[in-house]
């Protein structure tokens, strides 16, 4: 009984690190985007969504801090300032930049 007593308390423990590391990222992530000049963004066309009849307008995603924003919603014009567009994406595509990754990575695409 021990044994699953154990387990569970490290499941516990395991969860409140989670918490807490996911905590501390948020205020880095701020600090990142805080401090990022948007130099090198990616950009999605707009979609029509036919099954969903839904329209989805460009979208941009900072490659370096993660920043991102729909044109309906523009709050940062440093993300739409033409001459920071390294990449023009699917929308599909797109949604791998959120995930932060090594510098090089983003800097130096897979497929090249
Ligand atoms: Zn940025």
């Amino acid at each position: 009984m021990s044994g699953i007593i154990d387990t569970r308390d490290k499941i516990i423990g395991n969860n409140r690190e989670i918490k807490r590391l996911r905590g501390e990222n948020k205020i880095l992530r701020d600090e990142l985007v805080a401090s990022c000049s948007h130099s090198s963004v990616v950009k999605s066309g707009c979609r029509f969504e036919t099954l969903a009849l839904n329209f989805q307008p460009e979208k941009v995603i900072c490659s370096v801090c993660g920043l991102e924003e729909k044109a309906d919603d523009k709050k940062t014009d440093a993300l739409w300032d033409e001459s920071s567009v390294v990449k023009i994406v699917s929308w599909d595509e797109l949604f791998k930049y959120r995930e932060l990754r090594p510098l090089k990575a983003v800097l130096v695409p897979e497929d090249k």
